[in-house]
């Protein structure tokens, strides 16, 4: 007989284990082959594996691993070799022009100067020819945080070949200054098709960075995000690129947080030539399924909603036709597949759930359980039938945070009563993951259970939508056994019992015990995978 090898304990004064039985909450966690075997007292753990090392946390709390079920990675990768614009990073205008022409001045001829995570309401507007004046022979492009739109300079304009007569690609548009003249605004499909390999129709000048870039990319991005507690996270737009590029990752070592994968529609055709679906991969690199798009961003301010905007009136867009949005669910969905659909506006969501349904209809699959990426505006009908179709929502966890009482103006304060309405999600019965969206919100998962719980603005302290509130213990159940049902892996993740991956954070504060306005700044000492350290000491 083979001996199993003889497990770790860890022992800490708080252990959330998120059990799932009556049993009391253990004090410390029994690890070998990267699972938990067993939790409880150290005395009768130390009896049942006599020789097993004590990894002694002290007076930490340890929680389930953080998971991340919507973000991009493979954005990050290629952001983060890029000038970063974000509001944390410039001090305003002035100061993100100066970083661009401090870029362009040092750039090679004809070299694009790439900017991402800009905010134009926290940081302020900027057009084409201010771009033109710190960077007058290079192409030059800032994209928004929310990544559904961005500005480009005139340089960019040629290379891209847009001029004042150029129809704007299908379900995109190109903004106009008051005297009708293109401002550099690019908008939904017509950024994608330049900024997105995943996404791209047709041929951007713009290409990616090298594969070896990329990776340094990765690697930063694997080390921030587990600095921040988390153990797994899935990527919601991958291209065939991605995949090759997380692979090689993979294969060196690099890649120590767990991916999930929503392949993009645009290459679903390849993958299910190869028979590559839901399930495909392993513990570390896994495809989740497939993403589609129907509307425009909460940020960008171009969700599609059935009752205007609050402050500029207009409904939002359409950023794919019903007729293609239908033809996409079908397929994925008769494949056996998982899809989530990108659906902000309570109008993008019904229009979802027709798909959904309507596919249910066609080719019945009980079992089989999509997703609604963001589900930002909900309401009663939208609930119930979602919590029929067993559809999964996966929405912003940290945008009140973010955005604070912007929400108020943008949306109106009745309607933010039923945004990124966790405790609605909970109430109906819907299963509800946790997911930043990074870089269009920020990634640290701290702050999103803050802002779950709080329902206030970071910046401002304005309360948004109060009645969504969520008790400290429901958010962070949120954030790992909702994110795990979300990629179907509730068996293995989100729980720290034994068979569960070994994935677990140790925090320096009790996020159940002190004021939930201290939740963000909660010291994250350590963050494991599989029983190994991937941050901290
Ligand atoms: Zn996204």
């Amino acid at each position: 007989m083979i001996s199993e090898a003889v497990p770790v304990l860890f022992r800490a004064a708080h252990i959330v284990s998120q059990r799932g039985d009556d049993g009391p909450e253990p004090e410390a966690l029994a690890v070998a082959g990267g699972r938990i075997r067993a939790i409880g007292d150290v005395a009768s753990l130390r009896d049942r594996f006599p020789g097993a090392e004590v990894v002694d946390l002290g007076d930490a709390t340890v929680i389930p691993g953080l998971h991340d079920a919507h973000i991009h990675l493979g954005n990050t990768a290629e952001d983060l070799l890029h000038l970063d614009l974000s509001a944390a990073a410039v001090a305003g205008v002035d100061d993100l022009l100066a970083r661009v022409g401090a870029e362009a001045a040092t750039a090679g001829p004809d070299a694009w100067i790439r900017g991402s995570r800009y905010d134009d309401v926290k940081t302020g507007a900027i057009t084409r020819w201010d771009l033109d004046r710190v960077a007058p022979d290079n192409p030059a492009i800032v994209v928004q945080v929310a990544g559904h739109w961005g500005v480009v300079n005139s340089c960019a304009l040629r290379e891209l070949g847009i001029d004042e007569d150029s129809v704007p690609p299908e379900g995109g548009e190109f903004g106009r200054a008051a005297d009708g003249r293109l401002d550099g605004r690019l908008i939904e499909r017509a950024v994608m098709n330049v900024i997105y390999p995943a996404t791209a129709r047709g041929d951007s000048p713009l290409r990616p960075s090298s594969p070896e870039d990329r990776l340094r990319g990765v690697a930063r991005a694997v080390e921030l995000w587990h600095a921040a507690g988390l153990t797994s996270i899935c990527d919601a737009l991958i291209a065939p690129d991605d995949i090759a590029l997380l692979r090689r990752a993979r294969d060196e070592g690099l890649l120590t947080l767990r991916v999930g994968m929503l392949l993009s529609i645009d290459h679903y055709a390849k993958a299910r030539a190869l028979g590559v679906g839901s399930g495909f991969g392993d513990d570390l690199l896994r495809i989740v399924g497939v993403k589609a798009f129907v509307d425009g961003a909460i940020g960008g301010r171009t969700c599609l909603l059935s009752e205007p905007y609050a402050d500029s009136g207009g409904h939002g867009l359409q950023t794919t036709s019903t007729e293609e949005l239908f033809g996409a669910v079908r397929t994925v969905h008769r494949d056996g597949n998982r899809v989530g659909v990108h659906a902000n506006g309570d109008a993008a969501i019904r229009l979802v759930l027709d798909a959904f349904e309507a596919a249910q209809r066609e080719t019945p699959r009980p079992g089989l359980r999509h997703r609604i990426e963001h589900c930002s505006v909900v309401d009663s009908g939208i609930l119930s039938r979602m919590k029929a179709l067993g559809a999964i929502a996966v929405p912003f966890a940290g945008y009140v945070a973010y955005h604070g009482g912007a929400l108020n103006t943008w949306y109106g304060a009745e309607r933010t009563e039923r945004m990124f309405a966790h405790r609605s999600f909970l109430d109906a019965g819907v299963t509800v993951a946790g997911s930043s969206d990074y870089p269009c919100g920020p990634y640290e998962p701290l702050l999103g259970l803050q802002s779950m719980v709080t329902r206030e603005g970071l910046d401002d302290g304005e309360p948004v939508g109060t009645s969504q509130r969520v008790s400290v213990e429901e958010a962070l159940r949120i954030f790992t056994v909702g994110s795990a049902e979300a990629e179907d892996a509730s068996g293995v993740k989100g729980r720290l019992a034994p068979g569960y991956l070994a994935d677990f954070v140790v925090l320096g504060e009790n996020p159940l015990t002190i004021d939930p306005h201290g939740i963000a700044s909660i010291p994250v000492r350590a963050t494991y995978v599989g029983g190994e350290r991937v941050h901290g000491g």
